[in-house]
């Protein structure tokens, strides 16, 4: 099937358990995982009124994502068309490599619980859910993604990350990068090398080396998409917000499964969309509704519970300073390398500038996060962090103190994806809306 496309095989045209069979998924459980989702799906985003009508490739990814997606890469990979699939759960892992390799790169972070018992078997339970959910995820034998991936890529980032990577590798092909914590010249140099060691590992799975001419053409295929993404977010300093925040985070999520020219031209046809809808004056939701920036740890599929709740009780999101949102997507590969060399440094130099928790100081997360709320017109910060998320909860003071310094109210949040804390934080969302 081609990349240009607009939708992949549903479930409705096709029966997928034979391939989910063959990837050697737990299928019963895993009808029971889509089943879920899809309800969760509807509840949440088909519910929303006043959506983009281009927001309907969401849906279609949506449809598609154990399923259609699955099978048009399997289907690339044995024509010949792509030679490998390589997971990665993190920002740090740069999806240019893989493509220029022949490979298909494929976002694992998860964002559900799932077989937590057999979870706390090999990890603590005071660990972050979204380790633990992708932890799940292989134990459970419910993803496609890390079944049918031929390398999974980890990095050294979070504790929590690092140590439940030695346990991943004893369920998949893993590799892992080394990432530094500290910003400067010589941690630079040190990064470049792990680019090229990881350049060299990909090369070795997928049997392809990395040309000037593949890692010009990926570079350019992922900038297109970030400045697609660029697009679409500045639509949302609007007022009224031409988008929702939840089809906002879609969008980012999908990004990671999605095939990237297709998806670059769903989120062209969305900026389209919402540009002539700020022009209007339409909006997702009333002018004067309370806009939020949210900051703080990444939301992977299916977690939409925050940005529901906010939406749900009159407030709409209309920023991401996240890896599941600006970090994405704000800064670009420099293209103007020739050869294979500065191409990896241009690469490498690109995603240092990403604003990880796992820095110190982390200064540039901080001005992002102010210039954001400026920028997006918002009322107020949300900062987030899941439950065991060290990082990000140290960070949070320094958030607030940032906030208050701008001026800016602020509301710090630390959640699970689990449902018990709903009431709860619909009653804290709901104040935090009316004194803005
Ligand atoms: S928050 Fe840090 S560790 Fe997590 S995906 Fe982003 S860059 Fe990676
Ligand atoms: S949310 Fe925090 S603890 Fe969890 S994986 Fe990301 S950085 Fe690590």
């Amino acid at each position: 099937m081609s990349d240009n496309t607009n939708e992949t095989t549903t479930a409705a045209e096709y029966d997928f358990h034979p391939m989910w069979e063959s990837l050697g998924m737990d299928v019963p459980a895993h009808d029971m995982l889509l089943g879920a989702v899809g309800q969760m799906f509807g509840d949440v985003f088909l519910a929303q009124e006043n959506r983009p009508a281009s927001t309907d490739y969401l849906n279609q990814v949506v449809a598609g994502i154990h399923s259609g997606r699955i099978k048009e890469m399997l289907d690339k990979k044995a024509s010949g068309e792509a030679k490998k699939i390589v997971g990665s759960f993190c920002l740090y892992v740069p999806e240019e490599i893989v493509i220029a390799a022949g490979g298909i790169p494929v976002g694992l972070c998860s964002g559900a619980d799932w077989a937590t018992d057999k979870v706390e078997e090999h990890l603590p339970r005071a660990t972050c859910p979204l380790i633990k959910s992708f932890a799940g995820f292989k134990l459970g034998s419910v993803c496609p993604y890390i079944e049918s991936s031929d390398l999974v890529i980890g990095e050294n980032t979070c504790d929590g990350k690092k140590k439940a990577y030695e346990f991943m590798a004893t369920q998949v092909n893993m590799y892992t990068v080394d990432i530094p914590n500290v910003h400067n010249a010589q941690t630079l140099e040190l990064w470049k090398g792990e680019v090229r060691k990881l350049a060299e590992r990909v090369e070795q799975e997928t049997g392809q080396k990395i040309t000037a001419e593949s890692l010009k053409a990926a570079i350019k295929l992922a900038n297109d998409k970030r400045r697609a993404l660029q697009r679409l977010s500045a639509t949302r300093a609007a007022d009224p917000a031409p988008i929702s925040g939840l089809d906002s985070l879609l969008t980012v999520q999908a990004a990671f499964m999605d095939d990237a020219e297709r998806l670059t031209g769903a989120i062209n046809a969305m900026a389209d969309e919402c540009e002539q809808r700020a022009a209007d004056g339409v909006g997702v939701a009333p002018k004067g509704a309370k806009r939020i920036l949210y900051t703080g740890t990444p939301m992977a599929v299916p977690n939409w519970k925050l940005f529901n709740i906010i939406e749900k009780a009159g407030g709409v999101v209309v920023g991401e300073e996240a890896c599941t949102g600006s970090r994405y997507y704000k800064d670009l590969v420099d293209e103007s390398g020739e050869t294979v060399d500065e191409m990896l440094d241009a690469i490498a130099e690109r995603y240092f500038g990403i604003n990880c928790a796992i820095f110190t100081p982390n200064d540039g997360r901080i001005e992002d996060i102010v210039r954001m709320a400026r920028e997006l017109n918002a009322d107020g910060i949300i900062d987030c962090s899941l439950q065991f998320c060290t990082l990000y909860e140290m960070e949070s003071f320094t958030v607030e103190k940032a906030a208050e310094q701008a001026g800016i109210p602020f509301m710090h949040i630390t959640t699970d994806y689990a449902n018990e804390d709903a009431g709860q934080l619909t009653t804290r969302i709901e104040a935090f809306l009316e004194m803005l």
